[in-house]
């Protein structure tokens, strides 16, 4: 890959870093001993409304399950693309994780995060 479109990805995917450690920072803790892990928290002031109604407490139960969920989508994303990152430092960026085959450049510009290529994505 040329050094100039790998830098735009490379810029492309450390914009998106920060802003998904933004994001993660909002409803999400760095765990201390692994900092690639990110643990849900739950506000201190939703957690003292504790002795309203059962139904307050599900309300809260389904928002903590969805913070969670979008957490997890988030922490996973920050993920790849840190090891998208370490690739473009290896010289191993663009490379399909599964066939070993370059990925189009559509592929990347759509999902410059991606570790396998669309043949392979069983998501597709
Ligand atoms: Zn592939």
């Amino acid at each position: 890959m040329e050094k100039q479109i790998l830098d735009e990805f490379k810029s492309k995917l450390e914009t998106e870093k920060l802003e998904i450690t933004a994001e993660l920072k909002k409803i999400a803790e760095q765990s201390g001993e692994d900092p690639a892990k990110w643990e849900t928290i739950f506000t201190r002031d939703q957690k003292e409304i504790g002795s309203e109604a059962a139904e307050t407490r599900e309300d809260e139960a389904e928002a903590f399950g969805a913070q969670l969920a979008i957490a997890k989508k988030l922490a996973q994303k920050l993920a790849d693309i840190n090891i998208a990152l370490e690739k473009i430092v290896a010289g191993t960026y663009g490379k399909c994780e599964n066939c070993d085959q370059e990925m189009p450049l559509a592929r990347l510009q759509a999902l410059p995060e991606a570790r396998i290529c669309f043949d392979c994505d069983p998501k597709k």
